[in-house]
């Protein structure tokens, strides 16, 4: 289910972030649970990790952090280990504590714990599932075999379509892929979001790009394609694996430029249903959509028009056979990892080996937590709040979010570069945004079966489930708190459309957030991380996205050219920075997310001040609240990468290295007080020297 490494899958245990289409939403601090490692607590993780020898006004970061950097190594086979990391780990060993006991508690039929545990437990009994054979294929298969002509083939594709897309998606696991969300222009309904789709390998380039490795690739995919037929029993599988692969060369040239991804106003296209004969010719769509249990809709949204009218003119021009032999060969691939072990290992040696270039063995309990997660998310999110998230650290959490609010509402209300009656539409759209955390107050109700001993059957019904729920939704109105992670993945996801964002329990666990510890600590780390993230929807990615989340710039040409200026000073700064000999920090191409990281931070200590009432806080350990506040923002930034990751990290990412977004500090006057930071300090800026943009 979760096989396109470049697709996010949001719902799904094995999550990547991929910042090439921000256009609906954006995503941080979403890691694989599917791939973190366990390792042993940090040692020294009672002396916080401090250095007290370094003076925090010259080496802020590594009086903060210079323990931890030293007690720490980056993990065999890893680049790169951080606060992030260490999270993962934790919400990984977690889930699967969570869903191994629900597996053997034999737990009452139809109940959460049930369903969790018997499809955890399923996924791994390999002798049913190889007891089976190729009998679970048997009926779908027949309807392959039944495809005729151009209608009956149609009608087939049609119940391929599945709601598995997201706003980030860059390729549908069928030939089209839909998402239920509300309009680019109308945020009152509901509509379909048609998404490209139907390649085998995540990427355009990878059936495109004429170099010899990907060349290669191809190859390699070919023989995959090969692979599996012959397994299932196939004839002549060599000359059909050529045809498939040559097939979805045709598809992949009607994608969408990967620069297109970037433009949200070119996916911003309504179609009716009765013009998508003339539009797009080939495919009868009538049958395909009447299969797809659409045939009532009438506008949808097309993302990439090319794609649609690409492959609707391969339904046409292409033989039957060729299309039956792609449709046989991708359900195999779909359904590889609940199918017979020769299937699911061939599966792995080409998406795990070769494509995602892991070089741990298959371990199939980590298979089965992801599917489970993928298939039953919020009940396996259920489990993880009755354990480690109670109400109490929600409404903890909430009272720092609305704090942030109130902050930012006096922020806004006196930004110097938006003009008057943008200040206005700003704090509308403020009023308006929601941010969730935690978990959703009403839970998916998961109403299928779950069958013990039936891996097949089980992924079937949670599939047909999950598209009944998302077509349910064309007929209810929009609901913007529709929560678009799994409590249990640590992650983020920022909405512009609808006005929402969502963090999920599992991100607000130490060391970013501890429902029982400190206040300073966790509005100097989540309330600055939280805010970083609210700050995005008034920024230039923002812009865009009015206070319902519909299309529409709000800024004016003045607000921009002043905001520009403003942002200067951060360039000039983060250029300075250069921790290679030969390669220094981008201070442009990193400017967008260290805004962010200012406004972020000194909102949060606005939020942390708000939420004293008046009061002074308390001395812990010898540190005054401020002290605090500004050493978990530093202590957030933590990271270990071995230096081919820095110097990628320099030359493409639009974060700069944890370092730097930790001198942010060096903006805030508080920070100054706070650790009496003064002139002949090496990180001191003189007041007229540091930004102020928020
Ligand atoms: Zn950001």
């Amino acid at each position: 289910m979760a096989r396109k490494v470049k697709a996010v899958d949001i719902r799904g245990g094995n999550v990547r972030v991929d910042f090439r289409s921000r256009l609906l939403m954006t995503v941080f601090t979403v890691i694989a649970l599917a791939t973190a490692i366990a390792r042993p607590a940090s040692k020294n993780a009672a002396a916080d990790g401090r250095d007290t020898s370094i003076n925090p006004g010259d080496d802020f970061y590594r009086y903060a952090n210079a323990g931890w950097l030293k007690a720490n190594t980056v993990p065999v086979g890893q680049s790169s280990y951080d606060t992030r990391a260490m999270l993962a780990e934790t919400s990984s060993r977690r889930v699967q504590e969570l869903v191994q006991e629900a597996a053997s508690a034999h737990a009452a039929s139809g109940s959460i714990a049930q369903k969790v545990g018997d499809y955890y437990s399923g996924y791994l009994d390999q002798q049913a599932i190889d007891a089976k054979g190729l009998s679970p294929l048997a009926d779908e298969m027949a309807k392959i075999a039944a495809i005729s002509d151009k209608r009956s083939l149609s009608a087939y594709l049609g119940t391929t379509l599945n709601s598995e897309v997201e706003g980030l998606t860059t390729n549908a696991d069928h030939i089209f892929g839909i998402w239920i969300s509300q309009g680019f222009e109308d945020s009152e309904h509901n509509l379909p979001h048609l998404w490209q789709g139907g390649l085998g390998m995540p990427a355009r380039d990878d059936y495109l790009d004429p170099s010899p490795k990907v060349v290669h690739l191809r190859n390699q995919y070919t023989a995959h394609i090969k692979t599996m037929l012959t397994l299932a029993g196939e004839e002549d599988a060599e000359a059909k694996a050529e045809r498939i692969l040559s097939l979805e060369i045709r598809i992949a040239r009607a994608f969408a430029p990967d620069s297109d991804a970037a433009d949200v106003f070119k996916q911003n296209n309504t179609w009716r249903s009765a013009e998508f004969n003339s539009k797009a010719p080939g495919l009868d769509w009538a049958a395909y959509f009447q299969s797809a249990g659409l045939s009532e809709q009438r506008d949808f949204l097309v993302w990439q028009p090319s794609a649609v009218i690409g492959v609707s003119a391969l339904v046409r021009d292409q033989s039957i056979e060729v299309w039956k032999d792609y449709l046989r060969f991708h359900f195999l691939d779909h359904y590889a990892e609940v199918l017979a072990s020769p299937l699911a290992a061939e599966h792995f040696a080409f998406y795990g080996a070769i494509l995602s270039e892991s070089q741990k063995p298959r371990d199939r309990s980590k298979e089965a937590i992801a599917a489970t997660n993928g298939a039953l998310g919020q009940a396996v999110g259920q489990l993880y709040m009755q354990k480690y998230f109670p109400p109490a650290a929600k409404i903890r959490a909430e009272a720092m979010v609305n704090d942030l609010i109130a902050a930012y509402r006096g922020r806004i209300a006196n930004l110097a570069w938006m003009s008057p009656q943008t200040r206005e539409k700003a704090l509308a759209k403020l009023a308006a945004l929601q941010v969730i955390v935690g978990y959703p107050d009403a839970w998916t109700d998961y109403s299928f079966d779950v069958v013990q001993g039936d891996a097949f059957g089980n992924m079937r019904r949670a599939e047909a489930f999950n598209r009944w729920r998302n077509l349910e939704k064309l007929k209810q109105p929009v609901n913007p708190i529709d929560w678009p992670i799994n409590p249990q993945v640590p992650g983020a996801v920022i909405m512009f459309s609808p006005n929402a964002e969502f963090f999920s329990a599992a991100i607000l666990q130490p060391p970013y957030f501890d429902s029982e510890g400190d206040s300073a600590s966790n509005y100097g780390s989540a309330g600055a991380a939280m805010a970083h993230e609210i700050s995005h929807s008034f920024d230039e990615l923002g812009n865009i996205y009015d206070a319902q989340g519909r299309l529409g710039q709000w800024w004016t040409a003045e607000d921009r050219a002043r905001y520009r200026d403003a942002a200067q000073k951060l360039v000039g700064q983060f250029n300075g920075y250069c921790p290679l000999p030969d390669l220094c920090v981008n201070g442009k191409q990193v400017l967008s997310e260290n805004v962010a990281d200012l406004a972020g931070l000194l909102v949060a200590h606005d939020a942390y001040v708000l939420s004293l009432k008046g009061n002074q806080d308390s001395v812990i350990s010898g540190l005054s609240g401020e002290q605090r506040f500004f050493l978990a923002f530093a202590k957030r930034w933590r990271k270990l990468q071995t230096e081919p990751a820095l110097r990628q990290q320099l030359k493409t990412d639009t974060h700069s290295p944890g370092e730097y977004r930790s001198d942010t500090v060096r903006n805030v006057d508080a920070w100054y007080d706070a650790y009496g930071v003064a002139p002949g300090n090496k990180l001191f800026l003189s007041p007229e020297s540091r930004a102020r943009i928020w």
